[in-house]
């Protein structure tokens, strides 16, 4: 009967809940120790001119090997925000990422990498300053290395520009100072005022996935995508297409003229080597 039922039903959410606390107490006490076991890997997914496909750029993508699975960073990352560790992982991506940068500088195959950065990272004061000093510290390396700033990227959620508005703008000022991008990720997903994309020292906004997906549900769907790209245009900011999965979606989006498009259509994300081989065969056709 139904009472039997919704005990039942009752237990087995239980169980659910009780597994997944199971579950995230374990990768919390883990993903500590990722970086020193040599865990963490990073994917880069071209982002790609609509019209010609020509790789202009690449978002970098953090991977958890842990026990033999790949563990989505959509599961990791908040449970290292929690933990703090995030603070680390950001600083090995960072690296591991201007590595790849001098790799392909010295093949000649340079594209701008595009980094997420977790709002946790601008937490405290303390924070941000580290973060500052991470890049200043990496000077002398880029410059022996010919490495400019320009090819970074950092992407960055609108829940970053809702605190502490006026240190976060400092921050971001100074980042820019020194020739860093930066980008704003999962547009149209927060708590997006208008008001902070204006406000804000940032060059690019990147649309959300889950807007591409409805580019194929109706009209309101692509008006709303029409009206991001125009504010857009009109505060100067590049804009990069995400999640573009079908020929409908990027017709569309070549229909806006938007500059830059990243998703399954052309490119998944893929391992280090993959992607250096990609850039070199590109390079052979021009
Ligand atoms: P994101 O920054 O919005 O990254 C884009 C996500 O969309 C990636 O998922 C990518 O694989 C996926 N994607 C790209 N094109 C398509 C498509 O056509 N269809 C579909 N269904 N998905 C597509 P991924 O790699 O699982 O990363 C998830 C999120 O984890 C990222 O979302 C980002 O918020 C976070 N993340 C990844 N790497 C890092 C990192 O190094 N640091 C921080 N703080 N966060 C990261
Ligand atoms: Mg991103
Ligand atoms: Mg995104
Ligand atoms: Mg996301």
């Amino acid at each position: 009967n139904a009472k039997s039922r919704g005990r039942n039903g009752f237990q087995f959410f239980n169980q659910q809940i009780q597994k997944n606390a199971e579950r995230n107490a374990e990768l919390y006490l883990h993903v500590k120790s990722a970086i020193s076991r040599n865990e963490f890997a990073l994917y880069y997914q071209p982002i790609v001119n609509p019209n010609s496909g020509k790789i202009v750029k690449a978002e970098v993508l953090l991977r958890w090997q842990y026990k033999g699975q790949f563990i989505s960073p959509d599961e990791f990352i908040p449970i290292a925000e929690e933990s703090g560790f995030i603070v680390q992982i950001g600083e090995w991506v960072r690296t591991e990422a201007l590595n790849m940068l001098t790799r392909l500088q010295n093949k000649q195959l340079a594209v701008p990498l595009s980094i997420n950065v977790s709002t946790i990272e601008f937490w405290t004061d303390d924070l941000q300053q580290r973060f500052l000093a991470y890049f200043d510290n990496k000077q002398t390396e880029f410059e022996s290395n010919q490495l400019p700033y320009h090819l970074l990227t950092l992407e960055i959620t609108e829940s970053l520009m809702m605190k502490q508005q006026d240190s976060i703008s400092q921050l971001l000022i100074e980042l820019r100072r020194r020739g860093v991008q930066i980008s704003v990720d999962d547009f149209g997903t927060g708590y997006s005022s208008l008001s902070y994309l204006a406000n804000f020292p940032v060059d690019q906004v990147k649309i959300d996935k889950s807007f591409i997906q409805k580019i194929s549900m109706g009209a309101r769907h692509e008006a709303l995508i029409e009206a991001i790209v125009s504010m857009s245009r009109a505060l100067d900011l590049s804009i990069v297409a995400e999640g573009v999965e079908t020929q409908y979606e990027l017709d569309f989006i070549k229909q806006q003229d938007i500059e830059a498009v990243q998703g399954y259509f052309f490119y998944k994300p893929m391992a280090a080597d993959v992607f250096v081989d990609l850039l070199a065969k590109q390079a052979k056709l021009n």
